[in-house]
């Protein structure tokens, strides 16, 4: 099969044929019609964050925002069959019996495996993954579009489920990208008063068309006075992947705000204490996602109230993508599409 291949850090993806993975009992082998390129990929292929490089798997094929195609079960696989469609998220395995699967929150396994990560992902025309984790996904949307809400949909639906926004309450979100324009869509279901900051025109007006109140451009205005002078924002969800937005986010909240940690800079973030024990600010951050997050987020879509705005590209042009997420050229999501 196909693959893009990380053979090192900070170095182009190969391209090139490499036997299609040999199932377990309880795999299923899944042909890849569409993997989201996430920016976690690119600071995967970087070596960005030292806690995840340690656990890299090398060679790697990245991508952790697969929907595909049963073609093959294993001997010990009942409840999917061949031909069904499904997707794979970060989260690859949990094991159901530490203590945090046991709670719920089994997207802070203790003995997680990770898509593309610790094992394969999607960046290839064929990838495994254990039944027990891989979601069915509803008909009526193509895999193109659904691939993307596997982490982008699902990681910011979680975080917004975690800090209950009240109708009317500002959330201003820092960053609209592949994350940021589904988490104004989600945020619209809400009823939360949206602003968007970017520091890209193209990206703003998508957040506008998509329900946001005002897009403020952090390059030319000044985002904090202007927050500050609407009584500032309740919560900040911040998805760049920018230190100076976690800098401009946490000077916008207004006392007892949240500052909503998701985008991962490689850098540490810091705010005075002073001042957030003088505005009581709370700071909490929230991973990916559990399957039933997934399956929310996957019904929100099959009834309309979200939909990931998706540019299909070959996997031959993974590096391109890759590139151009770099230099924050992307409204919105491109997946990699197999045809
Ligand atoms: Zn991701
Ligand atoms: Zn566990």
């Amino acid at each position: 099969m196909k693959a893009a291949i990380l053979q090192e850090f900070k170095k182009p993806l190969v391209l090139k044929e490499v036997p299609r993975p040999e199932l377990e009992a309880n795999d299923v082998l899944i042909q890849v019609e569409a993997c989201g390129v996430c920016h976690s990929d690119l600071h995967l292929a970087d070596g960005d964050w030292p806690q995840l490089a340690a656990i890299t798997k090398k060679p790697l094929i990245l991508g952790h925002e697969i929907a595909g195609r049963v073609v093959e079960i294993g001997a010990a696989v009942h409840d999917l069959h061949v031909g069904e469609r499904v997707g794979v998220p970060w989260i690859h395995w949990t094991c159901g019996e530490c203590a945090f699967c046991r709670e719920g929150h089994e997207n802070l396994c203790v003995k997680q495996k990770i898509t593309g990560v610790t094992v394969d992902g999607g960046f290839a025309e064929f990838l495994k993954a254990p039944a027990s984790h891989a979601i069915r996904i509803p008909e009526g949307f193509s895999s193109i579009e659904v691939a993307p809400l596997f982490c982008a949909g699902v990681t910011v639906y979680r975080a917004l489920k975690q800090v209950r926004i009240s109708p009317g309450q500002r959330l201003a979100i820092f960053g609209i990208g592949g994350l940021g324009h589904m988490a104004v869509q989600i945020a619209r279901q809400l009823a939360a008063e949206i602003i968007a900051v970017d520091v890209s025109d193209e990206k703003l007006e998508l957040a506008r068309s998509l329900g946001a109140a005002i897009g403020l451009n952090a390059a030319s205005t000044n985002v904090a006075k202007e927050l500050r002078a609407r009584g500032g924002a309740h919560v900040a969800l911040v998805t760049s992947a920018a230190k100076a937005a976690y800098d401009l986010a946490f000077s916008c909240l207004r006392p007892m705000g949240t500052l909503l940690v998701v985008g991962l800079p490689s850098e540490n973030i810091c705010f005075p204490p002073i001042l957030m024990s003088a505005r009581e600010i709370h700071i909490r951050a929230s991973a990916v996602g559990t399957r039933e997050d997934a399956r929310e987020v996957l019904a929100m879509a099959s009834k309309g109230k979200i939909c990931c705005h998706v540019t299909a590209r070959p996997l031959d042009h993974a590096n391109e993508v890759l590139d151009e997420l770099r230099h924050g050229q992307v409204a919105g999501r491109i997946a990699l599409a197999f045809s």
